[in-house]
């Protein structure tokens, strides 16, 4: 096994100084430093939390149920507020923002894809890919986004409505919508989660292309061990905490891994 202990950043010097130092010269698509969660009634879904997102790698979050996978996507994409600690998106502090500037750096810099795809039904796909420009009142980088409809394989169904197309269909239109606005993260949550086991392979493999092929940085919540080991770098939690960072690993290891978590 090629496991390897979390690296533990010390949170304590992690002021503002030095982390303007440290984004200056590289800046990560995601960073968490000693991010907790307490829910009210006192559930501490999320027990600080630190670790960094490179651009252009795919990050797959495994756990049990109720390990606080959800809520560390929600906190890493500014969808919930951390109760302490610090969350970084492109290098913003979110913390720092207010509802309204949230939602912009979200609209700007995050793209979501979900396990029931949340096409809008009366669109057709063409128009549920451009969706996210026209809410943001962008114009659409013609040769970006033709090339992006033809790499998830939707130039021929631009015309369909999603419920013309099948599940796996449907979920690379979703793709090619979260994509379409250049964010500097994908946030995926069980994308292959509702799929068959031959399509959701195929979704994996595009997930691996854009990463691969566009510098895409990808992070994605599965229970599916071999869907993580289409990822370079899975991250495993328990109780709030990430307790394991395997780099390339396999489906094996990762089954083994989750397996001893859910049975201690
Ligand atoms: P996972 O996605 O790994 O199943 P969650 O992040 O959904 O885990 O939940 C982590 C813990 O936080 C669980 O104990 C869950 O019951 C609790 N929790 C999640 N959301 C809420 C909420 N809105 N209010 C209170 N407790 C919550
Ligand atoms: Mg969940």
């Amino acid at each position: 096994m090629r496991l390897s202990r979390t690296r533990n950043r010390n949170t304590q010097n992690h002021d503002a100084k030095s982390h303007d130092t440290l984004t200056a010269r590289h800046t990560p698509a995601v960073e968490l430093a000693g991010v907790t969660k307490t829910y009210p009634g006192g559930v501490r879904a999320l027990d600080e939390v630190s670790l960094t997102v490179e651009r252009g790698t795919f990050v797959a979050v495994m756990g049990p149920s109720g390990s606080g996978k959800s809520t560390l996507m929600h906190c890493a994409a500014g969808l919930d507020s951390p109760t302490g600690g610090r969350a970084f998106i492109d290098g913003t502090e979110i913390g720092g923002l207010d509802e309204a500037h949230r939602t912009e750096l979200r609209r700007r810099s995050v793209g979501f894809v979900f396990q029931s795809y949340n096409l809008v039904p009366s669109l057709t796909i063409e128009d549920n890919i451009l969706l996210p420009l026209r809410l943001a009142g962008e114009k659409p980088d013609r040769a970006w986004v033709s090339g992006l409809i033809e790499r998830v394989g939707m130039t021929g169904r631009l015309a369909h409505r999603p419920a013309e197309l099948s599940g796996g269909q449907q979920q690379r239109a979703a793709i090619a919508r979260a994509l379409v606005s250049r964010p500097a993260v994908v946030f995926a949550d069980e994308p292959t989660g509702a799929l068959d086991l031959k399509t959701a392979r195929e979704v994996l493999g595009l997930l691996r292309d854009l990463v691969d092929g566009l510098g895409q940085t990808v992070v994605m919540v599965t229970h599916d061990p071999a869907a993580a080991a289409r990822a370079d770098l899975a991250m495993v939690m328990a109780d709030g905490r990430v307790v394991e960072t395997l780099k390339a690993p396999t489906a094996a290891e990762l089954a083994q891994c989750v397996t001893s978590l859910e049975t201690e």
